[in-house]
């Protein structure tokens, strides 16, 4: 199914439910960022939409659409838009695994936010772009391989999760296994207190000897798979900061007035730069594309997330710099998107490369 687009960005008419799921995220993320409540109910409700695997291999929609999804719901809230990314990079990965992987029994919970999914990804990304290899170490067993190893953070650290997890042989070679946050030798460490995105369950883990099944190994091909998954992770991290800079955005456009008209010629660069990820971001998700300009697409689009943050905040005054108003909350949102993998640092290191 491939959906209408509308706008001159070339971005989707809809999604299904649109208003009232822009709406639910919207009123819930000052619960979230106040950490009275998590992520968890946000996934159920798009899951129980079947919202949850639009655009995965085999499963129903299109990536396009999962993208305006992704922007609507980082429009109200990046915790919740966060935590989709993830939830939405486990599907994808455990749908390109073996249809006869014991993780694929979980596709269904899954696609309906009844199993929280995990990407301890970060690492996998720069080991394939040569920067370090992952740090858990595998060995082989018997009966599958066990794993060794820090995750230096990951989100969806909820009970029961099913945690994706690159890691390495020390002879060479590497794999992507499955396994969940209360096998024996996983430990997850308290979560540490936040700037925002407190309500994501995010934290490290140790792993100590984890015993992981053949049948919970989705690949022995590290590089290969994570090459194949890279464009939707990419993208779907594009779609989040392309819908935070959108908020600002609409806000920032009501400050225009009077004294605030100074900032007209920023704010017209913002909407450009903003139009230019978002026509990227709905036509790569259509048409395979180099990775140097899906690299590009993504440091644009937190770049511009991070500028719109500053400028709405610039506009708003002193009331956008009380705690808990969402100018304020989305200063602290914007705040994570260059330190999220791929960081800007990486992306500029791979980029200065790949010129
Ligand atoms: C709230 C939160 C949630 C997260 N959730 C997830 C998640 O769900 N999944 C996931 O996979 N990751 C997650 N991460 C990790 C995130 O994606 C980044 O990997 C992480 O924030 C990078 O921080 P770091 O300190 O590990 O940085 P590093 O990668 O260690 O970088 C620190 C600094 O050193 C520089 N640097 C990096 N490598 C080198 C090198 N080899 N030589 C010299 N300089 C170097 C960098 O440019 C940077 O300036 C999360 C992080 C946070 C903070």
């Amino acid at each position: 199914m491939t959906a209408a687009h509308t706008d001159r960005t070339g971005a989707p008419a809809d999604h299904p439910g649109r208003a009232e799921i822009a709406e639910h995220f919207a009123d819930r993320a000052a619960a979230l960022d106040r950490g009275d409540a998590d992520v968890r109910p946000g996934l159920r409700f798009l899951g129980e939409r079947g919202l949850l695997e639009l655009g995965a291999p085999g499963c129903g929609g299109d990536l396009a659409t999962m993208l305006l999804l992704v922007e609507d719901v980082a429009a109200g809230c990046l915790s919740s838009a966060f935590s989709l990314w993830a939830q939405r990079m486990v599907v994808e990965y455990v749908a390109r695994g073996p249809a006869d992987a014991a993780a694929a029994r979980e596709l269904d919970g899954l696609r309906t936010g009844s199993r929280i999914g995990v990407t301890a990804m970060a690492p996998a990304m720069k080991h394939v772009a040569g920067i370090e290899p992952v740090p858990v170490l595998a060995e082989r067993t018997g009966t599958g391989v066990r794993l060794t190893g820090p995750i230096r953070w990951a989100s969806n650290l909820f009970d029961d999760a099913l945690v994706v997890v690159p890691a390495r042989f020390a002879d060479g070679g590497g794999l992507i296994a499955v396994l969940r946050v209360g096998d024996p030798g996983v430990t997850v460490h308290s979560a540490p207190e936040l700037l925002a995105l407190g309500a994501t369950g995010s934290s490290s883990v140790a792993l100590t000897e984890v015993d992981v099944p053949a049948a919970d190994v989705l690949s022995t091909d590290l590089t290969g798979f994570v090459r194949a998954v890279r464009p939707t992770f990419l993208l779907v991290q594009s779609a989040f900061c392309a819908g935070l800079a959108g908020a600002s955005r609409r806000q920032a456009a009501t400050a225009l007035d009077g004294l605030n008209a100074e900032f007209r010629p920023d704010f017209g660069e913002l909407a450009a730069a903003h139009d230019s990820v978002r026509s990227r971001l709905f036509e790569f998700a259509r048409v395979p594309q180099r990775p140097a300009d899906l690299l590009r697409l993504r440091l644009d689009a937190a770049r511009t997330a991070g500028a719109a943050s500053r400028l709405e905040a610039a506009v708003t005054g002193g009331r956008g710099y009380a705690a808990t108003s969402p100018t304020s909350r989305r200063l602290r949102e914007a705040a994570f998107l260059p330190i999220q993998a791929p960081t800007e640092g990486q992306l500029r290191w791979e980029l200065s490369r790949s010129a």
